[in-house]
């Protein structure tokens, strides 16, 4: 008899960005690719907003979206798959923070922290990032970071990230 083993349903938070090739549809392509991955659902999703660029300013702006996924995957085999939907998406890895057609990063997988030299989660830079905060506020608002709320990392920003009409 086959037996399918028990996965615990694990709660993660993918933020995605875009700014080559159209990025309002690569981003909402890859919502749907997200919410079609293995043993995955996207529970879900934030509005798309603009944004700047970090880094490298010579470079159009961002398309941003913050999606929940329930996942069975581990955090490692999440990460594998994103990458490989980011290549589907024809990225290529050329300047660091430079343009590109797919970012995907794990923001946040259940509580748990992780440090593997592939990933490390929470996001590394998410409190600093308003593209991040304002999306991932839209769809969980409840949500703290080391014990102080979204709203308030959000407030010690000053660039500003607006929903696309
Ligand atoms: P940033 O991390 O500042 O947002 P980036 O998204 O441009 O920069 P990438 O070139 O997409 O960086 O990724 C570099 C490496 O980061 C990946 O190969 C991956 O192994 C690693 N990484 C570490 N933590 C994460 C995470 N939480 N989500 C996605 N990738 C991560
Ligand atoms: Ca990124
Ligand atoms: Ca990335």
């Amino acid at each position: 008899m086959s037996r399918t083993p028990f996965r615990q349903t694990s709660l993660a938070y993918i933020g995605l960005g875009s700014n080559l090739e159209q990025p309002r549809q690569q981003v909402a392509s890859a919502l749907d690719e997200l919410d079609a991955l293995p043993l995955s659902r996207v529970s879900s999703a934030s509005r798309l907003y603009s944004s700047r660029p970090v880094g490298p300013q010579d470079q159009p702006d961002f398309v941003n979206a913050v999606a929940a996924l329930e996942t069975q995957l581990s955090p490692l085999a999440l990460l594998d798959q994103l990458q490989a939907l980011e290549q589907r998406h024809r990225r290529r890895r050329e300047r660091h923070w430079g343009p590109r057609t797919l970012d995907l990063d794990v923001l946040l997988f259940n509580t748990t922290p992780v440090d593997h030299p592939r990933l490390q989660v929470p996001h590394p830079y998410m409190h600093e990032r308003a593209f991040v905060l304002r999306p991932l506020l839209e769809i969980a608002p409840h949500l703290s970071l080391q014990g102080l709320p979204l709203e308030q990392w959000l407030a010690k920003l000053s660039d500003k990230v607006a929903p696309l009409a």
